[in-house]
């Protein structure tokens, strides 16, 4: 689309904020490129949609909202004193102490100047011969810069499912994603949650501790394993620290980016049936999910050796929920386990042994409407004073997608992604210049401890802005080919293991009508990190740079 169509012509350069780098989002990947960029004395500012920084931790407020890798792992590792300094009050961070950490951060290292909130951005389109990013907010303001970094956030934009009568709901509704920052509070009501991948699972067994009765609607069960949070045990805590910079390397140079688990050497196929489930219980007494999937080298891969774990965790709950029939209902049986995302609960299987709490299987009898005074299946009506969508997001592209990026008069973003997205290392799409992404598809990000690879993938993006500066070039953009053969090996990867036979966001499954791609590259942390940093030794191979 020419220039003129998207707006951008009519508006005076002399309007114009003018940086060398425009960055989109206030997560933990926005902040960390400014402080990555300040470094290099460039001109950056972020743009956040939001009312606050810390993106996820911003939005995601609902009951139990929690991280799944231990805090002392997910942090940033840049800063040795920071690291130090900062206490962990848990094993597990919650959303309230990750969102204290972050803006923590930001004072520390005093990024909130260049960040702007409340600013959605909803257009980008770089001029070929100037070389130049405009970038528009919804209120009209225009940013240009030659570097533009959309750290958009892979679950950013929360899916909310078209189900026909939402607005006569005469209740309240909430999305997990888009929580109320004063909280909800469900004392005495009847509330439905819709949905059981990670949110629910998080949510469902306090909001049953608040709710009259709590009505949950299943369309796919998820295989969810204890947390086992606790408060941070100081001793654990003193050597973890005394140690922080060796872990943290170890931690880089794993699939996960996670340290403290030693790889599995076994396959699950060459012990015995006692010998496993010895070693799956003694995994689900510690907690935890990557202990449980490194129990064995081939959970993985090997579909006979994935069942031995699935079986060992749906006869767990088997054993925990005590009507046979919820039971069976919540034991999954249409994915090997671990390749949807992991669930980590505390006390999510025993709440269906409440008396307030109902399983509804929407599989079977699937909603069919919502209705001014609940929710509708095929098989009968549920009266509710509130629902809340744990429906999750429009993982990877979503977010993307929804603005309007075009460089020249070549298709939009949205329209080259069309049948599925395509991005050289995760971080720059060919036909759109001097773009990069932070964790975008194609990128481990979604499959690692993410903040290690928002910090991969911003100190290479930093080093690649200060490497076409530096040859006093003006442009940066990846080959067609370096595109489609990175596209190729993030899918021959992903069909060597068992990750293709769910159906999860990892393949956009969750969103009606969406291209059926595997979008995160599961060759693991080290490895991606080790390629990104080979692609620059052999002088940015499958780039071309320009003046
Ligand atoms: C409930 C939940 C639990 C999670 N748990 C874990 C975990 O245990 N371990 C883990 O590693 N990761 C976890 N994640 C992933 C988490 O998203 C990342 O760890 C991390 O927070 C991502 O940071 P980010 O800055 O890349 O993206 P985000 O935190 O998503 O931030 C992106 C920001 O960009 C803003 N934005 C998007 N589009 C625009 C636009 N057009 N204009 C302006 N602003 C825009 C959004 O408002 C958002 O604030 C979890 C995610 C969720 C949702």
């Amino acid at each position: 689309m020419p220039n003129g169509q998207t707006g951008f012509a009519s508006t005076s350069s002399d309007a114009a904020t003018t940086l060398d780098v425009a960055v989109v989002g206030g997560g933990l990947g926005g902040l960390y490129a400014l402080h990555r960029l300040r470094k290099l004395g460039l001109k950056a500012r972020a743009y956040e949609a939001g009312s606050g920084i810390g993106g996820t931790w911003f939005w995601n407020r609902y009951p139990g909202a929690r991280c799944d890798v231990e805090s002392l792992e997910y942090s940033y590792s840049f800063d040795e004193d920071l690291q130090q300094e900062w206490r962990w009050p848990e094993r597990y961070g919650n959303q309230g102490e990750i969102l204290r950490y972050i803006e923590h951060v930001a004072d520390r290292f005093d990024l909130r100047k260049d960040v702007q909130l409340n600013t959605r951005i909803v257009a980008a389109q770089f001029d070929p011969a100037a070389n130049l990013w405009t970038l528009r907010t919804e209120a009209g303001e225009v940013i240009t810069a030659p570097f533009c970094i959309m750290a958009t956030g892979n679950l950013s934009t929360p899916r909310v499912p078209d189900f026909k009568g939402i607005h006569d709901f005469k209740g309240k509704w909430y999305h997990s994603g888009l929580w109320p920052q004063q909280g909800v509070d469900f004392t005495g009501l009847r509330v439905g949650v819709i949905g059981t991948g990670s949110s629910g699972v998080q949510m469902i067994p306090l909001i049953a501790q608040q709710a009259r009765h709590l009505h949950v609607f299943q369309r796919t069960a998820n295989f969810s394993l204890p947390a086992r949070n606790a408060p941070m045990d100081p001793e654990r805590e003193r050597i973890h620290k005394e140690h922080y910079a060796e872990r943290r390397a170890a931690a880089w140079d794993t699939p996960f980016a996670i340290a403290g688990h030693p790889p599995p050497t076994q396959s699950a196929l060459d012990v015995s049936e006692e010998e496993r489930n010895a070693a799956y219980e003694a995994k689900w007494q510690e907690g935890g999910s990557i202990s449980f999937l490194y129990a064995y080298t081939d959970l993985l891969l090997n579909k006979e050796a994935n069942d031995t774990a699935s079986e060992f965790v749906r006869n767990k709950i088997r054993g925990i929920v005590k009507d046979p029939q919820t039971a069976e209902l919540l034991a999954p049986k249409d994915h090997p386990i671990g390749t949807k995302r992991l669930c980590l609960d505390t006390n999510y299987y025993e709440t269906y042994n409440r008396p307030n709490v109902t399983l509804v299987d929407v599989r079977s009898a699937p909603i069919t409407e919502i209705t001014e005074t609940g929710v509708r299946t095929t098989a009968g009506d549920y009266e509710l004073d509130a629902i809340v969508f744990a429906t999750g997001f429009d993982a990877m592209t979503g977010a993307l997608k929804e603005i309007d990026i075009r460089a020249g008069n070549g298709p939009s973003l949205a329209e080259k992604w069309e049948y599925g997205p395509m991005t050289y290392l995760g971080l720059m799409v060919s036909g759109f210049p001097n773009m990069f992404i932070i964790t975008g598809p194609g990128s481990p990000g979604v499959k690692t401890q993410m903040i290690a690879s928002i910090q991969q993938h911003m100190d290479w993006i930093a080093d690649c802005i200060a490497h076409v500066r530096g040859a006093g070039k003006s442009r940066i953009e990846p080959t067609g080919q370096a595109e489609r053969a990175w596209v190729e090996h993030v899918n021959q990867v992903a069909d060597s293991t068992l990750y293709p036979l769910a159906n999860s966001w990892y393949v956009g499954a969750n969103i009606p009508g969406k291209p059926r791609v595997f979008m995160p590259y599961v060759g693991g942390f080290a490895g991606y990190a080790k390629h990104c940093a080979a692609v620059v030794a052999n002088g940015y191979e499958g780039f071309v740079l320009s003046p």
